[in-house]
């Protein structure tokens, strides 16, 4: 057994963000970061377009919480969106001067790009690889502490309780297969989002929704899990994201006759510049919903891997190209075999971020004595029913930095004898060798279970939702844990054991796709990113309120809700003018 006094759980964006937060403020205490990936290469490598942040002369933090509400389908929490934008700007110099090199004008002012549904040019990039640049930046700046112990390839399977407190989580250490506790006063979930809950998604294999599923088995309950965004941008087949700042400088959406379809839709963005007003920087739940009504009027055009619509960007030229978005051209020509200075871009709406998440509040503490959580596994929520591009990334430091914070203060005030969960950790231990390493004669592969699983749920609460699917999504969820429980592992070794692994991964998975269904299945609204046909219109007299999912003694997902906290921008229409 390993102990420390805070483990944080990742070590993407928003778990490097906290454990420097923890011992910059507490320089006594020893953080582990346990993450089942190398941290550089966590999700968060992948983000290309950029960090939101208002620093532009003709910009305001003001302007910059009205976008994200409105954006939000006024599903977010105020007082949260304004800690945010005050926050943001600050992270982000916090990171230029521990040395990300963000992109830079010709004057050396900080370059900053319009985004989708953002009505200012506020987001900061570097280059189209932010996300490597910014992760890199953290680890770098997390070598210097030697505070922070690093469990690099352990996977979390459980978190240890103790009188009702977090106490740390068990980890399997994937080279060796020991099964050990890393235990501490405080946990900071940062694991992510769940996109492999789907079969078409932008995001890593290792988004299995791991952190959510640890904190609803703990007792702690599940927010806003209906709200999935789909981006409007993705690859054919491989579901590669090409990042909106493709059409942020100027890419335009065709379909199948060469139409810019979108202006037959309500998504332009009320801005006074002229590239904003682009009606290709709608939000995204807009975006990928036309996406939808293109098919259905067969303006889309069919390929093997579904329909597709078309991305342009021949006319911005092969200098704006490979200035702003190498990495873009780049994809194009290794999975497209298409060179998008010449040739269209086919691409198709594709799963991309969680709105939904670990119920938290603004200091990151979930319903758990001890248990924090920030980034893509948190709802905190700045993000409601639908996030607007580019402030994921400011979300994770600015949440990640309070969580770590208040889990420092926490493990401070508590700090005591060494934890009594020696039991828990062998029932842990006894159920991963003796239930899952001994299953040998089931029937069912968990590959098989994973990508059924993945169907249903592109079926059942994909863009458009209904009783019908959703009703029929559960059933479906119902049969696959039981075939779950009959599946088999055919591989006992110790050694990087990814059957094992992608075992656990599934189980994590089932439970998040349960609480998805059974919120989707309550809200008889549509708000967002949630869209039933069967309950077209938004209704904030009865759902002007977040959905809290925990889970009842027999294992089903029970909804509630709480009211959304508005402090100074009461519910409007979320008008999108041309
Ligand atoms: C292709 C792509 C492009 C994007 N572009 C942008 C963009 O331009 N701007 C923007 O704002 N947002 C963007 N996003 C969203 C944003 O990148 C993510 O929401 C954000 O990076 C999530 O960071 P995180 O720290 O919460 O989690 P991640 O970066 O996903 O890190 C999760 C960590 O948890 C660890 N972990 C998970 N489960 C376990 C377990 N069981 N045991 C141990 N460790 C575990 C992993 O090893 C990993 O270190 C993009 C997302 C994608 C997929």
């Amino acid at each position: 057994m390993s102990d420390h006094d805070v483990v944080v759980v990742g070590g993407g964006a928003a778990g490097l963000r906290a454990a420097l937060a923890i011992v910059q403020a507490q320089p006594q205490l020893s953080v582990a970061v346990v993450s089942k990936v190398y941290p550089m290469r966590s999700h968060t490598v992948s983000a290309e377009g950029g960090a939101a942040a208002a620093i532009a002369g003709d910009d305001s933090l003001d302007e910059h919480a009205y976008d994200t509400v409105s954006g939000s389908d006024w599903l977010c929490d105020q007082d949260a969106v304004e800690a945010f934008v005050e926050e943001a700007p600050r992270e982000l110099l916090q990171l230029e001067h521990w040395g990300c090199p963000w992109s830079r004008q010709p004057d050396g002012e900080v370059a900053v790009r319009a985004f989708g549904g953002m009505k200012k040019m506020r987001t900061w990039f570097a280059a189209d690889k932010t996300g490597f640049h910014l992760l890199h930046t953290l680890f770098q700046t997390s070598l210097r502490y030697p505070q922070i112990v690093r469990y690099d390839e352990w996977f979390a399977t459980t978190l240890l309780r103790d009188e009702n407190r977090v106490r740390g989580v068990v980890g399997i250490e994937l080279a060796t297969g020991r099964i050990e506790a890393v235990t501490g006063r405080a946990v900071v979930l940062c694991t992510g989002g769940c996109g492999r809950v789907f079969p078409f998604t932008t995001n890593g294999n290792i988004k299995t929704g791991d952190g959510m599923a640890l904190a609803y088995r703990a007792g702690a309950p599940l927010k806003d899990m209906e709200f999935v965004q789909y981006h409007p941008t993705g690859l054919p087949f491989t579901g590669i994201l090409i990042t909106e700042a493709a059409r942020a400088e100027g890419g335009w959406l065709l379909n199948k006759d060469g139409y810019r379809y979108l202006q037959d839709y309500d998504l332009g963005t009320p801005s006074p510049e002229p590239v904003l007003r682009s009606m290709e920087l709608g939000p995204r739940d807009r975006l990928s919903q036309a996406f939808v009504h293109e098919q259905e009027k067969g303006n889309t055009v069919d390929t093997p891997y579904g329909p597709v619509v078309y991305l342009d960007l021949r006319h911005l030229g092969e200098k704006v190209i490979d200035a702003k978005l190498p990495f873009v051209r780049e994809l194009c020509r290794a999975y497209e075999r298409i060179d998008p200075v010449h040739e269209l871009v086919p691409v198709r709406p594709v799963q991309h971020y969680m709105m939904g998440g670990v119920h938290t509040d603004i200091d990151g503490a979930t319903g758990l004595a001890g248990l924090y959580a920030a980034g893509e596994v948190a709802c905190v929520s700045i993000n409601g029913a639908n996030r607007l591009g580019s402030n994921s990334l400011p979300e994770c430091l600015v949440f990640g930095r309070r969580a770590g914070i208040a889990a420092a203060e926490y493990a401070v005030a508590h700090k005591g004898a060494a934890p009594v969960v020696e039991a828990q950790v062998a029932d842990e231990r006894r159920r991963l060798e003796h239930d899952l390493l001994a299953r040998r004669n089931g029937r069912e592969r968990i590959a098989d279970v994973r990508t059924d699983m993945q169907h249903t749920m592109e079926g059942s609460v994909g863009i458009f939702r209904d009783t019908e699917s959703l009703v029929e999504g559960t059933e479906k969820l119902q049969e696959l844990r039981e075939r779950f429980d009959k599946a088999t592992l055919e591989d006992t070794s110790r050694t990087f054991n990814t059957e094992l692994v992608a075992a656990l991964e599934l189980g994590f998975m089932l439970d998040v796709a349960e609480t998805m269904v059974a919120s989707a299945l309550r809200r008889e609204e549509s708000r967002g990113a949630h869209q039933r046909t069967d309950f077209p219109r938004r209704d904030d007299t009865r759902f002007l309120a977040h959905s809290l999912v925990s889970r009842v003694p027999s294992g089903a997902p029970q909804v509630e809700y709480l009211p959304v906290t508005i402090t100074r921008w009461p519910p409007g229409e979320r008008v999108y003018g041309r």
